[in-house]
């Protein structure tokens, strides 16, 4: 059978895979602890859900415009002034189906075949596949744990060829939960200022930060910066809402015009029901239930690092924000898919290998899990290590 050869070429979600693997396994009956989500272990907000059901009941059961609602649009603009001191026009946003999806859609709509797309390992482990799948090739940068895992405006410019068309930034970030600051980031944006690429700015984990730190949006620093981002940002993360499927980028006109040609012969609209919630969600005052689940967050980070470190020989990076511990197991003389592997199968602890982020040597333990769950895995781990 003669398929496509460019989805021949994309590997399946890791993380995904594990994921359900594991509870394939707690659903056979198996007491396995999964550390391995990507996705908060909180309730979306009652008021959301609400929202939802209102939705459903005033008939917002048909085809909205393809790249969302005006109301949404205005929403998301709302919170771009609020969270990140930017003004954009409803017509320069698009609202699709996850984060993931407006960061799919980007990339069919900037990158043509031989274009490169820089990107940062440890990444998310979606981009290279998304870059491939838009037919250009990632161009990747290695950090260490020694340097924060931060890429330096240098190193881009080093990358960056006649071929570069973007840099893909992610702050906070997946895996490694490593947190821009503000002068970083201005060196960045001069870099790809200075070349005349643009900045694909993946914000979704904004609102998980840690120790006081405040995000800041690349695209805020300049008139220019903003002219030449595109921010990716979603409600999944912020607000507990990783089914409901919203998410959405803001940035140059043509290229919001572009992605929602795309959606209106792919997907058409969001949920309609969804951008109502999302809506909601955006406009409400959740501040109170955000901060609950940072501190909770926080906490669970800590207690993490502090018993990890305990347990040679393993080095845990502690993250700035997101809620993964990326962990370096090189002592352990396992690489990261026979780690994962041979601790699932051992001791029924699920963590993701770090292989698809980049880096065969690190695997990443979520903490969207309950301190109860993480008390239980980290003792099963400190066992597994010991040898019992
Ligand atoms: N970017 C990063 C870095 C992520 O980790 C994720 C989700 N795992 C996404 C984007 C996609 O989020 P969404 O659920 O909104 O599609």
């Amino acid at each position: 059978m003669k398929l496509s050869e460019k989805l021949m070429k994309i590997q399946p979600s890791v993380t995904l895979a594990l994921t359900s693997k594991a509870k394939s396994m707690l659903s056979a009956g198996e007491n396995v602890v999964i550390l391995a989500a990507g996705e908060p272990d909180f309730d979306t907000p009652r008021i959301v859900k609400c929202a939802a059901i209102k939705a459903i009941e005033d008939g917002l059961t048909r085809y909205t415009p393809a790249g969302g609602t005006k109301s949404i649009k205005e929403a998301i603009c709302r919170k771009f002034t609020e969270d990140n001191n930017l003004d954009y026009d409803i017509s320069e946003i698009a609202v699709s189906n996850g984060a993931k999806h407006s960061l799919y859609n980007v990339l069919q709509v900037i990158c043509n075949p031989g274009d490169e797309v820089i990107i940062v390992s440890p990444y998310w482990l979606s981009y290279p596949e998304m870059i491939r799948l838009a037919g250009a090739e990632p161009k990747i940068i290695k950090t260490k744990p020694e340097n924060g895992f931060k890429v330096k405006a240098k190193e881009i410019q080093s990358a960056i060829n006649k071929n570069t068309r973007a840099l893909i930034l992610n702050s906070p970030s997946n895996p490694a939960g490593v947190v821009y600051e503000e002068k970083d980031l201005r060196e960045i944006a001069e870099a790809c200022l200075q070349a005349g690429i643009m900045i694909v700015s993946d914000e979704i984990y904004e609102k998980i930060i840690f120790d006081g730190r405040k995000h800041v949006s690349i695209a805020s620093l300049s008139p220019e910066a903003r002219e030449a981002s595109i921010v990716i940002n979603g409600v999944s993360k912020s607000y507990a809402m990783t089914g409901w499927r919203i998410g959405y980028m803001a940035g140059n006109r043509k290229i919001a015009g572009m992605v929602t040609t795309l959606q209106s012969h792919s997907t058409s609209n969001p949920c309609s029901i969804s951008q109502a919630a999302a809506e909601c969600a955006l406009l409400s005052d959740l501040k109170k239930e955000m901060k609950h689940n940072c501190d909770e967050f926080e906490q669970r980070r800590n207690f993490l690092i502090k018993s990890l470190s305990e347990s040679a020989p393993l080095k845990p990076f502690s993250p700035d924000g997101a809620f993964y511990l990326f962990c370096d197991i090189s002592g352990t003389g396992l690489n990261s898919l026979d780690f994962s592997e041979k601790l699932l199968e051992d001791k029924k602890v699920a963590v993701v290998p770090g292989r698809p982020f980049g880096m065969d040597s690190f695997v990443r333990i979520s903490f969207a899990a309950d301190m109860k769950t993480l008390e239980e895995g980290v003792r099963r781990i400190k066992e597994w290590l010991s040898g019992n």
